[in-house]
């Protein structure tokens, strides 16, 4: 970070160059294009796809809000597809159904919620058989040293993000990966106001350096040389951080198993963990899961939700004349979920004290039978 200021380059230059170079290989792939937002990454990895005015591109309702818009700067069309109960994952059955109703979804974007990865091979093949382009949100992942199939790195593109609640983080950032040259020219290209500087010698034997074409109206997503200083010491010590994360998930799923009030998530060694969503089971409880989060809330436990199905967001409601109940799985598990504090710094302490809080709720909230 000081040598980055020290050097006076802080914008995109050779720190910004290497980070690609590490994150490339820590994901196993030939590209990456670091981006100052995982927003902007998918918006890229869209444009590059070919997505363009009336297209549909399908996607979850179960995600944060940067998924669909990026659909709609391009003035498309995204197409929910409801998920599945056990996951929060797109689900792939319900995508063939989609493809049925509409062979033309020109892509498909699955979210990894959580963490936990989506039913890729399912997807890739009902995508390749309709001639869709997979673009996965991998924001809520990292791709481990060494990691084979690493979500994020299995469709046409993948996007990670490196906000501040992250798997790892620059301030604001993301990084898209792909296996794919062109896809990854047009990316680089289109990152950086659509300049193309690889023309000059085509016009001139000097070496001239000033000389650029703008090819497309490009945009403005390059991210800092300051914040890929931060990103790289930050994937260095991104493992450190998984293993601190997932050792919070083992304690969570040991001491909350067998309480019949609760669903907890699954237990797959690819999770990153970014998040941990228990379920409750709200036939089996006297109150709705807004009364358990405020009684969590009032004793000091710091839980969210994780999400809000854009479905009943007032924009798609209004654009697409969309009603609670047309994706009544993400509207069950946005119902039921909690999202428990997970993060590298909790201690054993107050894991414990999470886990004691939500089973003292649990037996005063249990309803007799
Ligand atoms: C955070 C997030 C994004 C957007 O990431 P930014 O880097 O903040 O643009 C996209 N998708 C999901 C699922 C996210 O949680």
């Amino acid at each position: 970070m000081l040598s980055v200021l020290r050097s006076g380059w802080l914008t995109t230059g050779e720190v910004t160059l290497q980070f690609e170079r590490e994150f490339a290989a820590r994901a196993g792939v030939e590209h990456a294009l670091a981006v100052n937002s995982a927003t902007a990454g998918l918006h890229l990895c869209l444009e590059a796809a070919g997505v363009r005015e009336n297209a549909k591109v399908a996607t979850s309702p179960y995600t944060f809000a940067a998924t669909a818009e990026v659909i709609r700067y391009l003035g498309a069309d995204p197409l929910f597809v409801d998920i599945d109960e056990a996951s929060y994952n797109l689900s792939p059955e319900r995508l063939e159904h989609a493809f049925r109703n509409d062979p033309s979804i020109a892509a498909v974007i699955p979210v990894h919620v959580g963490g936990l990865p989506c039913r890729m091979q399912a997807i890739l093949d009902l995508a390749s058989a309709h001639g869709a382009m997979v673009i996965e949100d991998a924001a809520h992942c990292l791709p481990h040293e060494g990691q084979e199939q690493a979500p994020g790195t299995l469709g046409a593109m993948g996007v990670y993000s490196f906000y501040a609640t992250k798997p790892i983080t620059t301030g604001e950032g993301g990084m898209v990966v792909t296996r794919d040259g062109e896809l990854a020219r047009r990316m680089s290209m289109m990152r950086l106001h659509g300049i193309d500087r690889n023309v000059w010698n085509r016009y001139t034997s000097r070496d001239a350096s000033w000389y650029y074409e703008v090819r497309e109206p490009g945009f403005k997503y390059n991210l800092t040389d300051l914040a890929s200083s931060l990103g790289r010491v930050q994937l260095r010590k991104s493992e450190g951080f998984f293993l601190a994360r997932e050792r919070v998930a083992r304690m969570y799923l040991g001491g909350l198993q067998g309480l019949d009030y609760l669903k907890l998530p699954a237990n797959d060694p690819a999770h990153s963990w970014h998040l941990f969503q228990i379920r409750l089971v709200l036939p089996r409880l006297t109150v709705d899961r807004d009364r358990f989060v405020d009684a969590l809330t009032e004793r000091g436990i710091g839980v969210s939700v994780h999400f809000i199905p854009l479905h009943i967001m007032p924009y798609y409601r209004r654009t697409y004349g969309l009603k609670e109940q047309d994706y009544p799985v993400a509207m069950q598990c946005y119902l039921e979920t909690i999202s428990l504090p997970i993060y590298p710094d909790l201690g054993d302490e107050q894991v414990e004290r999470i886990i004691a809080a939500i089973k003292e709720l649990g037996t005063r909230f249990y309803k007799k039978r």
